[in-house]
C-alpha cells in the first residue's frame, strides 16, 4: 500500500462512480439540494442504521458518503460489498466513496510535522487528528466537490456512547447540524447488533484502520490472522513511527508505538483479551461507528 492512494477497494468505486457521475459533474457546478447525508462508517452502528432505512424506520437520506482512509480494515468493504449495498440498493441508495486523495496531510504527520495518528507514548497518548484529516474534511470536501447542499449529517452513534455523541448530538456548525438518530430513537449497541442478527445477517467488525492505535487485542489477532499483507504493512508503521519526536517543541519527546503495551507490536502479546485502559476512541465520532 503507497501512502496517499486510495484502498483498492476505494479507488474501484471512486472510478465508478467518476464514470457514472462525469455528466452531471461537468454539467454544471449547481447546488444539489442535500438535506441529510448519512456517513455511513461501516461499523455495527452504521450497519443497524442502514437495515432501518431499509425498512423504514429512519427516513431515506439524500446520500450516504463513507470516506476511504485508504487504511480501512478490508472487511468493512468486503461486508459493504455483500451486505449492506445490496439492501441499499433496493431503495436506490448508494454508499458513495469519498477518495483518499482529497485528504491534505502528509501521509501519517500534519504539515507541521506532528504525527496525526492517536500513538501510544510511554506515558499516555497522543490526541490524534486522522479522523478529522481522513474522514471529515474528506466528506467535506467531496461534499463541496459534488455541489451537495447539507443541512443535516447523520453520526451512527449509539444511545449508551454518550461520552461520543454529546459532542456531536445537536450541533450546528454553519449551515449543518449534526444528528444521532440512534440517541433520538434510544437505541444502544446491544439493540443494533440485534437488528443485525435480525436481519439474518453475521455481525460486523467494528470499523477503523487496519494499524489504529485503539484496536484491542482481538481485533490485532484478526488483522494478524486474517490479513497478512495489513499486517505487515502496520509493523512496518509500528516501526516506522518508533523515534518520531513527537513534541520538539515543548522539548519533549520518546517512543511512539501503536500498541497499548507500547512494546514493538510485532513483539507485542496479543493472546489475552484486554480493555485498553486509556483509549477513548475516536472523539470525532466517525471511526468505530
Ligand atoms: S480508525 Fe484510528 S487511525 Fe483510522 S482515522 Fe480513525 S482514529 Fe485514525
Amino acid at each position: 500500500m503507497l501512502w496517499g492512494m486510495d484502498s483498492p477497494r476505494g479507488k474501484k468505486v471512486s472510478q465508478e462512480r467518476l464514470q457514472s457521475t462525469t455528466v452531471s459533474d461537468n454539467t454544471a457546478r449547481r447546488l444539489d439540494l442535500v438535506m441529510i447525508v448519512f456517513n455511513y462508517g461501516g461499523g455495527r452502528q452504521t450497519v443497524a442504521m442502514s437495515i432501518m432505512i431499509h425498512k423504514g424506520l429512519l427516513p431515506r437520506p439524500d446520500r450516504a458518503i463513507m470516506a476511504d482512509t485508504a487504511f480501512e480494515n478490508p472487511m468493512t468493504w468486503e461486508y459493504l460489498d455483500k451486505y449492506v449495498q445490496p439492501l441499499l440498493n433496493e431503495i436506490g441508495l448508494t454508499v458513495e466513496i469519498a477518495s483518499h486523495r482529497l485528504a491534505t496531510v502528509k501521509d501519517i504527520y500534519a504539515h507541521n510535522g506532528d504525527m496525526i495518528l492517536p500513538a501510544w507514548t510511554s506515558d499516555g497518548k497522543l490526541r490524534g487528528f486522522c479522523s478529522n484529516e481522513w474522514k471529515k474534511r474528506v466528506v467535506e470536501r467531496y461534499a463541496r466537490q459534488k455541489g451537495y447542499e447539507i443541512h443535516e449529517q447523520w453520526l451512527g452513534l449509539a444511545f449508551d456512547e454518550k461520552r461520543r455523541w454529546k459532542r456531536h448530538h445537536g450541533k450546528r456548525s454553519g449551515k449543518i447540524t449534526t444528528v444521532c438518530p440512534l440517541v433520538d430513537s434510544m437505541m444502544d449497541t446491544a439493540t443494533c447488533l440485534l437488528i443485525i442478527e435480525n436481519q439474518g445477517w453475521p455481525l460486523p467488525w467494528t470499523s477503523s484502520c487496519y494499524f489504529c492505535p485503539h484496536k484491542k487485542n482481538k481485533q490485532w489477532r484478526h488483522i494478524r490472522d486474517t490479513y497478512p499483507e495489513q499486517w505487515e504493512h502496520a509493523c512496518e508503521i509500528d516501526e516506522m513511527i518508533r523515534d518520531h519526536n513527537f513534541n520538539e517543541r515543548n522539548e519533549k519527546g520518546g517512543e511512539l508505538f501503536l500498541h497499548h503495551s507500547r512494546v514493538p507490536l510485532r513483539k507485542a502479546n496479543l493472546d489475552r483479551d484486554d480493555s485498553v485502559a486509556g483509549s477513548r476512541q475516536c472523539s470525532l465520532g466517525m471511526c468505530f461507528v
